[in-house]
Protein backbone atom coordinates (compact mmCIF):
# COMPACT_ATOMS: atom_id res chain seq x y z
CA UNK A 1 0.00 0.00 0.00
CA UNK A 2 1.93 3.72 -0.93
CA UNK A 3 2.40 5.60 2.12
CA UNK A 4 0.53 8.73 2.32
CA UNK A 5 1.90 11.77 1.04
CA UNK A 6 4.12 13.63 2.96
CA UNK A 7 2.45 17.70 3.79
CA UNK A 8 3.64 20.18 5.93
CA UNK A 9 0.75 22.48 6.16
CA UNK A 10 2.23 26.73 6.79
CA UNK A 11 0.16 27.68 9.88
CA UNK A 12 -0.70 30.45 7.53
CA UNK A 13 -3.01 29.04 4.99
CA UNK A 14 -6.71 28.96 5.03
CA UNK A 15 -9.25 26.57 4.54
CA UNK A 16 -9.98 27.32 1.11
CA UNK A 17 -6.38 27.54 -0.45
CA UNK A 18 -4.69 24.52 2.12
CA UNK A 19 -4.05 21.40 0.08
CA UNK A 20 -4.82 18.14 1.42
CA UNK A 21 -4.46 14.75 0.66
CA UNK A 22 -7.76 13.43 1.62
CA UNK A 23 -11.07 14.72 2.66
CA UNK A 24 -11.51 12.51 4.62
CA UNK A 25 -9.80 9.94 7.25
CA UNK A 26 -11.19 6.95 9.10
CA UNK A 27 -8.90 5.55 11.75
CA UNK A 28 -9.74 2.07 12.04
CA UNK A 29 -10.89 -0.54 9.26
CA UNK A 30 -13.16 -2.79 11.63
CA UNK A 31 -17.07 -2.85 11.56
CA UNK A 32 -17.61 0.88 11.59
CA UNK A 33 -14.41 2.22 9.55
CA UNK A 34 -15.72 -0.28 6.73
CA UNK A 35 -19.24 0.88 6.77
CA UNK A 36 -18.27 4.22 6.89
CA UNK A 37 -15.72 4.35 4.26
CA UNK A 38 -18.38 2.51 2.09
CA UNK A 39 -20.97 5.29 2.91
CA UNK A 40 -18.55 8.27 2.06
CA UNK A 41 -17.71 6.44 -1.30
CA UNK A 42 -21.61 7.77 -2.28
CA UNK A 43 -20.24 11.75 -1.71
CA UNK A 44 -17.76 11.31 -3.94
CA UNK A 45 -15.11 11.93 -1.54
CA UNK A 46 -11.80 11.13 -1.42
CA UNK A 47 -11.08 9.02 1.90
CA UNK A 48 -8.23 7.27 3.23
CA UNK A 49 -8.70 4.52 6.10
CA UNK A 50 -5.61 3.96 8.76
CA UNK A 51 -5.63 0.70 10.12
CA UNK A 52 -2.94 -1.00 12.75
CA UNK A 53 -3.65 -4.37 11.29
CA UNK A 54 -2.99 -6.76 8.41
CA UNK A 55 -6.54 -6.87 7.38
CA UNK A 56 -9.86 -5.20 8.12
CA UNK A 57 -12.22 -6.86 11.20
CA UNK A 58 -11.34 -4.71 13.98
CA UNK A 59 -12.06 -6.93 17.31
CA UNK A 60 -12.67 -9.46 14.92
CA UNK A 61 -9.20 -9.73 13.52
CA UNK A 62 -7.50 -9.15 16.87
CA UNK A 63 -9.24 -11.74 18.77
CA UNK A 64 -8.65 -14.81 17.59
CA UNK A 65 -8.59 -16.73 20.85
CA UNK A 66 -9.39 -20.07 21.55
CA UNK A 67 -13.55 -19.83 21.50
CA UNK A 68 -13.93 -16.34 20.26
CA UNK A 69 -17.30 -16.35 19.18
CA UNK A 70 -20.39 -13.66 19.11
CA UNK A 71 -22.78 -13.92 22.10
CA UNK A 72 -25.74 -11.84 19.70
CA UNK A 73 -27.57 -13.46 17.29
CA UNK A 74 -25.12 -13.59 14.09
CA UNK A 75 -28.08 -12.94 11.74
CA UNK A 76 -28.35 -9.63 14.28
CA UNK A 77 -25.25 -9.04 14.01
CA UNK A 78 -24.71 -8.61 10.50
CA UNK A 79 -24.34 -5.29 8.47
CA UNK A 80 -28.27 -4.50 7.25
CA UNK A 81 -27.47 -2.06 5.16
CA UNK A 82 -27.34 -4.27 1.70
CA UNK A 83 -30.20 -6.72 0.80
CA UNK A 84 -27.76 -8.47 -1.40
CA UNK A 85 -25.26 -9.38 1.09
CA UNK A 86 -27.85 -9.97 3.73
CA UNK A 87 -29.12 -12.55 0.86
CA UNK A 88 -25.84 -13.97 -0.13
CA UNK A 89 -24.02 -14.65 3.04
CA UNK A 90 -25.07 -17.51 4.74
CA UNK A 91 -24.14 -17.74 9.30
CA UNK A 92 -23.55 -21.46 9.94
CA UNK A 93 -24.23 -20.91 13.55
CA UNK A 94 -26.87 -19.03 15.48
CA UNK A 95 -23.82 -17.79 17.41
CA UNK A 96 -20.57 -17.79 14.66
CA UNK A 97 -16.76 -18.26 15.78
CA UNK A 98 -14.66 -15.39 15.19
CA UNK A 99 -13.20 -17.54 12.24
CA UNK A 100 -16.72 -17.21 10.76
CA UNK A 101 -16.63 -13.64 11.36
CA UNK A 102 -13.66 -12.62 10.40
CA UNK A 103 -14.68 -14.11 6.93
CA UNK A 104 -17.64 -12.53 6.51
CA UNK A 105 -15.81 -9.20 6.94
CA UNK A 106 -13.64 -10.01 4.38
CA UNK A 107 -16.12 -11.30 2.48
CA UNK A 108 -17.58 -7.99 2.86
CA UNK A 109 -14.72 -5.47 2.11
CA UNK A 110 -14.14 -7.98 -1.49
CA UNK A 111 -17.84 -7.01 -1.89
CA UNK A 112 -17.45 -3.51 -1.74
CA UNK A 113 -13.80 -3.20 -3.00
CA UNK A 114 -13.25 -1.62 0.33
CA UNK A 115 -9.53 -2.71 0.63
CA UNK A 116 -8.29 0.22 -1.94
CA UNK A 117 -8.72 3.28 -0.13
CA UNK A 118 -7.38 1.43 3.40
CA UNK A 119 -3.68 1.35 4.37
CA UNK A 120 -2.89 -1.90 6.34
CA UNK A 121 -0.10 -1.68 9.12
CA UNK A 122 -0.38 1.68 9.61
CA UNK A 123 -0.92 2.71 13.49
CA UNK A 124 -2.11 6.48 14.30
CA UNK A 125 0.28 8.03 16.34
CA UNK A 126 -1.11 11.79 16.60
CA UNK A 127 -4.09 13.95 15.39
CA UNK A 128 -3.48 17.34 15.35
CA UNK A 129 -5.69 20.09 14.57
CA UNK A 130 -4.58 23.01 12.45
CA UNK A 131 -6.70 26.27 12.90
CA UNK A 132 -5.55 27.94 10.01
CA UNK A 133 -6.49 25.42 7.69
CA UNK A 134 -9.28 23.63 9.53
CA UNK A 135 -7.76 20.24 8.68
CA UNK A 136 -6.35 17.46 10.51
CA UNK A 137 -2.66 16.54 10.24
CA UNK A 138 -1.83 12.46 11.06
CA UNK A 139 0.85 11.17 11.51
CA UNK A 140 1.84 7.21 11.64
CA UNK A 141 3.91 5.36 13.91
CA UNK A 142 6.24 5.14 11.05
CA UNK A 143 6.72 9.37 10.83
CA UNK A 144 4.54 9.53 7.85
CA UNK A 145 2.11 12.04 7.53
CA UNK A 146 -1.59 13.02 6.15
CA UNK A 147 -3.68 15.61 6.41
CA UNK A 148 -7.39 15.67 6.08
CA UNK A 149 -10.59 18.14 6.03
CA UNK A 150 -12.65 15.75 8.54
CA UNK A 151 -11.36 13.15 10.99
CA UNK A 152 -13.43 9.70 12.14
CA UNK A 153 -12.46 7.56 14.73
CA UNK A 154 -13.54 4.30 14.20
CA UNK A 155 -10.89 2.64 17.18
CA UNK A 156 -13.34 0.66 18.64
CA UNK A 157 -14.88 0.86 22.44
CA UNK A 158 -13.01 -2.72 23.41
CA UNK A 159 -9.32 -2.44 21.62
CA UNK A 160 -6.92 -1.69 23.94
CA UNK A 161 -5.75 -4.90 25.58
CA UNK A 162 -4.38 -4.56 28.65
CA UNK A 163 -1.96 -7.12 30.42
CA UNK A 164 -1.31 -6.72 34.56
CA UNK A 165 0.80 -5.12 36.31
CA UNK A 166 2.34 -8.26 37.84
CA UNK A 167 6.06 -8.30 38.93
CA UNK A 168 8.12 -10.57 36.99
CA UNK A 169 6.05 -10.45 33.82
CA UNK A 170 8.62 -10.57 31.46
CA UNK A 171 11.02 -13.50 32.96
CA UNK A 172 8.24 -15.73 32.58
CA UNK A 173 10.24 -18.66 30.15
CA UNK A 174 7.23 -20.67 28.46
CA UNK A 175 4.45 -18.81 26.04
CA UNK A 176 2.31 -15.95 27.24
CA UNK A 177 -0.58 -14.38 25.09
CA UNK A 178 -2.88 -11.71 26.09
CA UNK A 179 -6.17 -12.75 24.51
CA UNK A 180 -7.24 -9.80 21.94
CA UNK A 181 -3.11 -10.32 20.42
CA UNK A 182 -3.62 -14.10 19.74
CA UNK A 183 -0.87 -15.20 17.25
CA UNK A 184 -2.68 -16.29 13.98
CA UNK A 185 -0.35 -19.77 14.37
CA UNK A 186 -2.32 -22.65 16.31
CA UNK A 187 -1.47 -22.95 19.46
CA UNK A 188 -0.44 -26.17 20.54
CA UNK A 189 -1.75 -27.14 24.33
CA UNK A 190 -1.93 -30.74 24.29
CA UNK A 191 -0.29 -32.21 27.40
CA UNK A 192 0.52 -28.46 28.38
CA UNK A 193 0.45 -27.28 32.08
CA UNK A 194 -1.54 -23.42 31.57
CA UNK A 195 -2.72 -21.04 33.57
CA UNK A 196 -5.98 -18.19 32.32
CA UNK A 197 -5.71 -14.73 34.12
CA UNK A 198 -9.05 -13.54 34.25
CA UNK A 199 -13.08 -14.61 34.02
CA UNK A 200 -14.63 -11.98 32.28
CA UNK A 201 -16.28 -13.20 28.25
CA UNK A 202 -13.11 -13.74 26.71
CA UNK A 203 -11.67 -15.72 29.68
CA UNK A 204 -14.78 -17.88 29.68
CA UNK A 205 -14.85 -18.59 26.39
CA UNK A 206 -11.44 -19.76 26.39
CA UNK A 207 -11.28 -21.35 29.30
CA UNK A 208 -14.57 -24.03 28.18
CA UNK A 209 -12.25 -24.19 24.71
CA UNK A 210 -9.10 -25.24 25.73
CA UNK A 211 -10.12 -27.52 28.85
CA UNK A 212 -10.83 -30.46 26.92
CA UNK A 213 -7.03 -29.89 24.94
CA UNK A 214 -5.00 -28.85 27.78
CA UNK A 215 -2.85 -31.24 29.87
CA UNK A 216 -3.58 -29.17 32.56
CA UNK A 217 -5.33 -26.50 33.53
CA UNK A 218 -5.85 -23.60 36.34
CA UNK A 219 -7.96 -20.71 36.48
CA UNK A 220 -7.02 -17.47 38.58
CA UNK A 221 -10.14 -15.36 39.34
CA UNK A 222 -9.96 -12.51 40.95
CA UNK A 223 -14.00 -11.55 40.59
CA UNK A 224 -16.39 -13.83 39.64
CA UNK A 225 -19.07 -13.34 36.70
CA UNK A 226 -22.18 -13.99 36.39
CA UNK A 227 -22.77 -16.40 33.18
CA UNK A 228 -25.78 -17.65 31.46
CA UNK A 229 -25.93 -20.63 29.12
CA UNK A 230 -25.32 -19.65 25.03
CA UNK A 231 -27.45 -22.29 23.64
CA UNK A 232 -25.55 -22.21 20.48
CA UNK A 233 -26.46 -24.59 17.32
CA UNK A 234 -25.64 -24.96 13.58
CA UNK A 235 -28.82 -23.13 11.38
CA UNK A 236 -30.54 -25.35 9.21
CA UNK A 237 -31.59 -25.08 5.75
CA UNK A 238 -35.02 -24.38 7.00
CA UNK A 239 -33.94 -21.89 9.70
CA UNK A 240 -31.32 -20.23 6.96
CA UNK A 241 -34.39 -19.83 4.58
CA UNK A 242 -36.77 -17.90 7.70
CA UNK A 243 -33.68 -16.21 8.60
CA UNK A 244 -33.23 -15.14 5.11
CA UNK A 245 -37.08 -14.03 4.50
CA UNK A 246 -37.13 -12.48 7.59
CA UNK A 247 -34.75 -9.66 8.03
CA UNK A 248 -36.87 -6.65 7.56
CA UNK A 249 -38.77 -7.78 10.04
CA UNK A 250 -35.95 -8.28 12.41
CA UNK A 251 -33.67 -5.37 11.71
CA UNK A 252 -36.91 -3.51 12.50
CA UNK A 253 -37.83 -5.24 15.57
CA UNK A 254 -33.59 -4.61 16.13
CA UNK A 255 -34.79 -0.51 15.97
CA UNK A 256 -37.13 -0.51 18.43
CA UNK A 257 -35.61 -2.66 21.31
CA UNK A 258 -33.90 -1.30 24.17
CA UNK A 259 -30.32 -2.09 23.03
CA UNK A 260 -30.90 -2.86 19.56
CA UNK A 261 -30.52 -6.43 20.60
CA UNK A 262 -33.73 -9.18 19.03
CA UNK A 263 -34.53 -9.22 22.86
CA UNK A 264 -36.34 -6.21 24.90
CA UNK A 265 -37.28 -6.29 28.66
CA UNK A 266 -40.19 -7.45 29.57
CA UNK A 267 -42.98 -4.94 30.58
CA UNK A 268 -43.36 -6.94 34.24
CA UNK A 269 -41.60 -5.72 37.21
CA UNK A 270 -40.28 -8.95 39.58
CA UNK A 271 -42.79 -8.82 41.80
CA UNK A 272 -45.84 -8.32 39.60
CA UNK A 273 -45.78 -11.95 38.53
CA UNK A 274 -46.14 -15.31 41.64
CA UNK A 275 -43.36 -16.57 42.99
CA UNK A 276 -44.18 -19.78 40.55
CA UNK A 277 -44.81 -17.61 37.22
CA UNK A 278 -41.10 -15.69 38.46
CA UNK A 279 -39.48 -19.10 38.28
CA UNK A 280 -40.85 -20.57 35.33
CA UNK A 281 -40.09 -17.53 34.00
CA UNK A 282 -36.22 -17.40 34.58
CA UNK A 283 -36.07 -20.85 33.98
CA UNK A 284 -37.54 -20.26 30.45
CA UNK A 285 -35.25 -17.60 30.23
CA UNK A 286 -32.08 -19.64 31.41
CA UNK A 287 -33.22 -22.68 28.58
CA UNK A 288 -33.43 -20.21 25.95
CA UNK A 289 -30.59 -18.57 23.19
CA UNK A 290 -28.76 -15.44 23.56
CA UNK A 291 -28.88 -12.48 25.57
CA UNK A 292 -32.76 -12.71 26.34
CA UNK A 293 -32.28 -13.50 30.14
CA UNK A 294 -30.46 -9.99 30.64
CA UNK A 295 -31.85 -7.95 27.76
CA UNK A 296 -35.00 -10.22 28.01
CA UNK A 297 -35.66 -10.20 31.63
CA UNK A 298 -38.10 -8.24 33.94
CA UNK A 299 -37.92 -4.54 33.55
CA UNK A 300 -36.66 -3.68 36.88
CA UNK A 301 -33.83 -6.42 37.55
CA UNK A 302 -31.08 -4.01 36.61
CA UNK A 303 -32.41 -1.22 38.53
CA UNK A 304 -33.74 -2.88 42.00
CA UNK A 305 -31.71 -4.37 44.47
CA UNK A 306 -34.82 -6.85 45.61
CA UNK A 307 -35.98 -7.70 42.15
CA UNK A 308 -32.24 -8.28 40.90
CA UNK A 309 -31.49 -10.65 43.90
CA UNK A 310 -34.45 -12.59 42.76
CA UNK A 311 -32.66 -13.52 39.44
CA UNK A 312 -29.30 -13.33 41.08
CA UNK A 313 -30.63 -16.56 43.61
CA UNK A 314 -31.83 -18.43 40.79
CA UNK A 315 -28.54 -18.09 38.96
CA UNK A 316 -26.59 -19.02 41.74
CA UNK A 317 -29.47 -22.37 42.48
CA UNK A 318 -28.39 -23.14 38.79
CA UNK A 319 -23.87 -23.03 39.11
CA UNK A 320 -24.35 -24.63 42.54
CA UNK A 321 -26.15 -27.46 40.26
CA UNK A 322 -23.88 -27.78 37.45
CA UNK A 323 -20.52 -27.67 39.73
CA UNK A 324 -19.87 -30.60 41.70
CA UNK A 325 -17.89 -29.73 44.34
CA UNK A 326 -20.04 -27.25 46.38
CA UNK A 327 -16.90 -25.40 47.28
CA UNK A 328 -15.80 -24.70 43.88
CA UNK A 329 -19.42 -23.54 42.99
CA UNK A 330 -19.42 -20.89 46.03
CA UNK A 331 -16.34 -19.85 44.55
CA UNK A 332 -17.64 -19.07 41.02
CA UNK A 333 -20.72 -17.44 42.42
CA UNK A 334 -20.13 -13.74 42.24
CA UNK A 335 -20.92 -12.03 45.57
CA UNK A 336 -20.09 -8.41 45.33
CA UNK A 337 -22.42 -7.91 42.23
CA UNK A 338 -25.99 -8.93 41.09
CA UNK A 339 -26.56 -10.33 38.46
CA UNK A 340 -26.25 -8.74 34.85
CA UNK A 341 -24.71 -5.60 36.05
CA UNK A 342 -21.74 -6.02 34.63
CA UNK A 343 -21.74 -7.19 30.68
CA UNK A 344 -23.19 -10.53 30.62
CA UNK A 345 -20.83 -13.47 29.82
CA UNK A 346 -22.76 -16.47 27.87
CA UNK A 347 -20.86 -19.60 28.36
CA UNK A 348 -21.34 -23.41 26.65
CA UNK A 349 -20.16 -25.68 29.84
CA UNK A 350 -18.58 -23.41 31.29
CA UNK A 351 -19.05 -24.57 34.61
CA UNK A 352 -18.90 -28.29 33.91
CA UNK A 353 -15.11 -27.48 33.37
CA UNK A 354 -14.64 -27.17 37.18
CA UNK A 355 -15.79 -31.14 37.33
CA UNK A 356 -13.04 -32.04 35.60
CA UNK A 357 -9.92 -33.76 37.11
CA UNK A 358 -7.71 -31.58 34.77
CA UNK A 359 -9.21 -27.82 36.11
CA UNK A 360 -8.10 -25.90 39.17
CA UNK A 361 -9.51 -22.40 40.62
CA UNK A 362 -7.56 -20.25 42.55
CA UNK A 363 -9.39 -17.72 44.52
CA UNK A 364 -7.15 -14.55 44.10
CA UNK A 365 -8.88 -12.97 46.74
CA UNK A 366 -7.45 -15.77 49.36
CA UNK A 367 -4.00 -16.04 47.63
CA UNK A 368 -3.43 -13.16 45.55
CA UNK A 369 -0.51 -13.41 42.62
CA UNK A 370 3.02 -12.12 44.07
CA UNK A 371 4.88 -12.49 41.27
CA UNK A 372 5.35 -14.52 37.63
CA UNK A 373 8.20 -16.44 37.67
CA UNK A 374 10.54 -17.99 34.57
CA UNK A 375 8.70 -21.38 35.87
CA UNK A 376 4.89 -20.09 36.25
CA UNK A 377 3.10 -17.79 38.94
CA UNK A 378 3.90 -16.93 42.20
CA UNK A 379 0.73 -16.63 44.52
CA UNK A 380 0.60 -16.11 48.50
CA UNK A 381 0.42 -19.61 48.45
CA UNK A 382 2.49 -21.80 46.43
CA UNK A 383 4.46 -21.69 43.27
CA UNK A 384 2.66 -22.90 39.93
CA UNK A 385 4.61 -24.18 37.08
CA UNK A 386 3.39 -23.33 33.67
CA UNK A 387 4.00 -24.19 30.03
CA UNK A 388 1.76 -21.52 28.92
CA UNK A 389 0.09 -18.15 30.59
CA UNK A 390 -2.82 -17.08 28.90
CA UNK A 391 -3.77 -13.01 29.71
CA UNK A 392 -7.55 -12.72 29.30
CA UNK A 393 -7.20 -9.72 31.46
CA UNK A 394 -9.30 -7.04 29.42
CA UNK A 395 -8.89 -3.92 27.81
CA UNK A 396 -8.39 -0.13 28.94
CA UNK A 397 -12.18 0.37 27.42
CA UNK A 398 -14.12 3.05 25.84
CA UNK A 399 -11.56 5.98 26.46
CA UNK A 400 -8.53 3.67 26.27
CA UNK A 401 -8.25 3.58 22.26
CA UNK A 402 -8.49 7.36 22.00
CA UNK A 403 -5.67 8.08 25.22
CA UNK A 404 -3.09 6.13 23.02
CA UNK A 405 -3.28 8.46 20.03
CA UNK A 406 -2.38 12.10 20.71
CA UNK A 407 -5.51 13.94 19.81
CA UNK A 408 -4.77 17.69 19.84
CA UNK A 409 -7.91 20.19 19.01
CA UNK A 410 -8.21 23.43 18.45
CA UNK A 411 -5.58 25.70 19.92
CA UNK A 412 -3.56 22.68 20.57
CA UNK A 413 -5.70 21.55 23.53
CA UNK A 414 -5.22 17.83 24.66
CA UNK A 415 -8.59 15.63 24.68
CA UNK A 416 -6.70 13.77 27.40
CA UNK A 417 -6.49 16.46 29.35
CA UNK A 418 -10.72 17.81 28.33
CA UNK A 419 -11.65 13.85 29.46
CA UNK A 420 -9.49 13.57 32.67
CA UNK A 421 -12.15 13.46 34.96
CA UNK A 422 -14.45 11.81 32.24
CA UNK A 423 -15.31 11.78 28.72
CA UNK A 424 -17.47 14.64 27.53
CA UNK A 425 -19.05 14.43 24.41
CA UNK A 426 -22.06 16.03 22.09
CA UNK A 427 -24.06 12.91 21.15
CA UNK A 428 -20.98 10.48 21.80
CA UNK A 429 -20.37 11.90 17.96
CA UNK A 430 -18.48 15.08 18.42
CA UNK A 431 -16.19 17.24 21.13
CA UNK A 432 -16.31 20.76 21.51
CA UNK A 433 -12.84 22.12 20.62
CA UNK A 434 -11.86 19.20 18.40
CA UNK A 435 -13.70 20.47 15.14
CA UNK A 436 -13.96 18.16 11.97
CA UNK A 437 -13.45 14.98 14.13
CA UNK A 438 -16.50 12.71 14.74
CA UNK A 439 -16.24 9.71 16.73
CA UNK A 440 -17.71 6.57 15.55
CA UNK A 441 -19.01 3.94 19.01
CA UNK A 442 -17.06 6.51 21.09
CA UNK A 443 -17.81 7.08 24.57
CA UNK A 444 -21.57 8.10 25.33
CA UNK A 445 -23.25 6.69 22.50
CA UNK A 446 -25.90 3.64 22.68
CA UNK A 447 -23.52 0.70 22.58
CA UNK A 448 -26.03 -2.18 23.03
CA UNK A 449 -25.90 -4.19 19.70
CA UNK A 450 -22.95 -3.06 17.69
CA UNK A 451 -23.56 -3.21 14.37
CA UNK A 452 -26.71 -1.74 14.70
CA UNK A 453 -25.24 1.30 16.43
CA UNK A 454 -22.38 2.05 14.32
CA UNK A 455 -25.07 1.35 11.19
CA UNK A 456 -26.74 4.95 12.71
CA UNK A 457 -23.98 5.97 13.76
CA UNK A 458 -22.05 6.43 10.38
CA UNK A 459 -25.51 7.14 8.86
CA UNK A 460 -25.46 9.93 11.00
CA UNK A 461 -22.23 11.21 10.22
CA UNK A 462 -22.70 10.74 6.26
CA UNK A 463 -26.25 12.94 6.82
CA UNK A 464 -23.45 15.55 8.39
CA UNK A 465 -21.00 15.65 6.07
CA UNK A 466 -23.21 15.58 3.08
CA UNK A 467 -24.70 18.53 4.55
CA UNK A 468 -21.30 20.57 5.01
CA UNK A 469 -20.82 19.66 1.05
CA UNK A 470 -23.54 20.68 0.30
CA UNK A 471 -23.21 24.08 2.54
CA UNK A 472 -19.41 24.28 1.18
CA UNK A 473 -18.62 24.00 5.20
CA UNK A 474 -15.40 23.68 6.05
CA UNK A 475 -15.60 23.73 10.06
CA UNK A 476 -18.37 21.51 11.97
CA UNK A 477 -17.83 22.03 16.06
CA UNK A 478 -19.60 20.80 18.85
CA UNK A 479 -20.46 24.09 21.00
CA UNK A 480 -19.37 23.80 25.00
CA UNK A 481 -23.08 24.19 25.47
CA UNK A 482 -24.18 21.08 23.47
CA UNK A 483 -20.98 19.20 25.27
CA UNK A 484 -21.79 20.05 29.03
CA UNK A 485 -25.71 19.52 27.77
CA UNK A 486 -25.29 15.84 26.72
CA UNK A 487 -22.73 14.73 28.79
CA UNK A 488 -25.38 15.93 32.09
CA UNK A 489 -27.56 13.62 30.33
CA UNK A 490 -25.76 11.13 30.00
CA UNK A 491 -24.71 11.50 33.47
CA UNK A 492 -28.29 11.48 34.64
CA UNK A 493 -29.09 8.78 32.74
CA UNK A 494 -27.21 6.14 34.60
CA UNK A 495 -28.64 7.66 38.11
CA UNK A 496 -29.93 4.49 39.43
CA UNK A 497 -28.72 1.77 37.23
CA UNK A 498 -26.95 -1.00 39.52
CA UNK A 499 -24.41 -1.58 36.69
CA UNK A 500 -22.82 1.70 37.45
CA UNK A 501 -22.72 1.17 40.85
CA UNK A 502 -20.31 -1.70 39.96
CA UNK A 503 -16.48 -1.88 38.99
CA UNK A 504 -16.07 -3.24 35.32
CA UNK A 505 -14.68 -2.00 32.27
CA UNK A 506 -18.73 -0.67 31.69
CA UNK A 507 -17.98 1.96 34.56
CA UNK A 508 -14.17 2.68 33.61
CA UNK A 509 -12.34 0.78 36.17
CA UNK A 510 -9.24 -0.90 34.93
CA UNK A 511 -6.81 -1.81 37.79
CA UNK A 512 -3.93 -2.02 35.23
CA UNK A 513 -3.68 1.13 34.27
CA UNK A 514 -2.70 3.85 36.16
CA UNK A 515 -5.63 6.66 36.83
CA UNK A 516 -8.38 4.26 35.84
CA UNK A 517 -9.42 3.12 39.53
CA UNK A 518 -12.23 5.75 39.65
CA UNK A 519 -15.64 5.00 37.87
CA UNK A 520 -16.90 7.24 35.32
CA UNK A 521 -19.86 7.60 33.22
CA UNK A 522 -18.37 6.29 29.91
CA UNK A 523 -21.67 4.73 28.12
CA UNK A 524 -24.61 5.99 27.20
CA UNK A 525 -27.45 4.08 29.48
CA UNK A 526 -30.37 5.28 27.83
CA UNK A 527 -32.46 3.39 25.17
CA UNK A 528 -31.55 3.25 21.65
CA UNK A 529 -34.87 4.65 20.37
CA UNK A 530 -34.15 7.71 22.49
CA UNK A 531 -30.52 8.05 21.61
CA UNK A 532 -31.51 7.89 17.32
CA UNK A 533 -34.59 10.66 18.17
CA UNK A 534 -32.47 12.94 19.72
CA UNK A 535 -29.55 13.00 17.32
CA UNK A 536 -32.26 12.84 14.34
CA UNK A 537 -33.46 15.97 15.97
CA UNK A 538 -30.52 17.62 15.56
CA UNK A 539 -30.16 16.63 11.94
CA UNK A 540 -33.59 17.67 11.20
CA UNK A 541 -32.86 21.37 12.40
CA UNK A 542 -30.05 21.81 10.21
CA UNK A 543 -27.66 20.44 12.69
CA UNK A 544 -28.19 24.02 14.44
CA UNK A 545 -26.74 22.91 17.95
CA UNK A 546 -23.38 22.84 16.29
CA UNK A 547 -21.02 25.52 15.43
CA UNK A 548 -20.93 25.74 11.27
CA UNK A 549 -18.99 27.69 9.81
P1 LIG B 1 -13.18 -8.15 31.19
O1 LIG B 1 -14.62 -8.40 31.17
O2 LIG B 1 -12.71 -6.79 31.59
O3 LIG B 1 -12.51 -9.25 32.09
C1 LIG B 1 -11.16 -9.19 32.44
C2 LIG B 1 -10.90 -10.24 33.48
O4 LIG B 1 -9.52 -10.20 33.85
C3 LIG B 1 -11.68 -10.03 34.77
O5 LIG B 1 -12.03 -11.27 35.30
C4 LIG B 1 -10.67 -9.31 35.64
O6 LIG B 1 -10.92 -9.42 37.02
C5 LIG B 1 -9.42 -10.04 35.26
N1 LIG B 1 -8.22 -9.28 35.55
C6 LIG B 1 -7.83 -8.12 35.00
N2 LIG B 1 -6.67 -7.72 35.53
C7 LIG B 1 -6.33 -8.64 36.44
C8 LIG B 1 -5.24 -8.76 37.33
N3 LIG B 1 -4.27 -7.83 37.37
N4 LIG B 1 -5.19 -9.84 38.13
C9 LIG B 1 -6.17 -10.77 38.08
N5 LIG B 1 -7.23 -10.71 37.28
C10 LIG B 1 -7.31 -9.64 36.46
O7 LIG B 1 -12.53 -8.40 29.74
P2 LIG B 1 -12.99 -9.45 28.63
O8 LIG B 1 -13.32 -10.73 29.24
O9 LIG B 1 -11.95 -9.39 27.58
O10 LIG B 1 -14.32 -8.86 28.07
C11 LIG B 1 -14.48 -7.47 27.79
C12 LIG B 1 -15.71 -7.26 26.95
O11 LIG B 1 -15.45 -7.66 25.60
C13 LIG B 1 -16.90 -8.11 27.34
O12 LIG B 1 -17.57 -7.65 28.47
C14 LIG B 1 -17.72 -8.00 26.09
O13 LIG B 1 -18.39 -6.79 25.98
C15 LIG B 1 -16.64 -8.09 25.03
N6 LIG B 1 -16.52 -9.50 24.61
C16 LIG B 1 -17.48 -9.95 23.77
C17 LIG B 1 -17.48 -11.25 23.37
C18 LIG B 1 -18.55 -11.71 22.45
O14 LIG B 1 -19.28 -11.00 21.87
N7 LIG B 1 -18.71 -12.92 22.29
C19 LIG B 1 -16.49 -12.10 23.83
C20 LIG B 1 -15.51 -11.62 24.66
C21 LIG B 1 -15.54 -10.30 25.05
P3 LIG B 1 -11.80 -8.30 37.77
O15 LIG B 1 -13.19 -8.54 37.33
O16 LIG B 1 -11.54 -8.54 39.20
O17 LIG B 1 -11.29 -6.96 37.29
Amino acid sequence: MAAPRQEQISPQISPETAVLDYDVIIIGAGLSGMYQLHRLRELGLTVRVFETGTDVGGTWYWNRYPGARFDSESYSYGYSFSKELLQEWEWSEHFAGQPETLRYCRYVADKFDLRRDIAFECRVASAIYQDEARSWAITLASGARATCRFLITAIGPLSTPTLPRIEGRDSFRGQSFHTARWPKQKVDFAGKRVAVIGTGATGIQTIQTIAGEVGHLTVFQRTANWAAPLHNGKIDAETQAAIKAGYPEMFRRCQETFACFVHTPDPRGAFEVSDEEREAFYEKLYGERGFGIWQGNFRDILIDRTANATISDFVARKIRERVKDPAVAEMLIPKNHGFGTRRLPLETFYYEVYNRDNVGLVDLNETPIERITQEGIRTSDKDYPFDIIIYATGFDAITGSFDRIDFRGSSGALLKDKWQHGPETYLGLMVDGFPNMMMLMGPHTALGNIPRSIEYSVDWVTGLLRFAQAKGLTLLDATPEGTAGWTDHVKALGVGLLSNEVNSWMTGINTNVEGKQRRIVARYSGSAPAYRAKCDEVAAKGYDELRLA
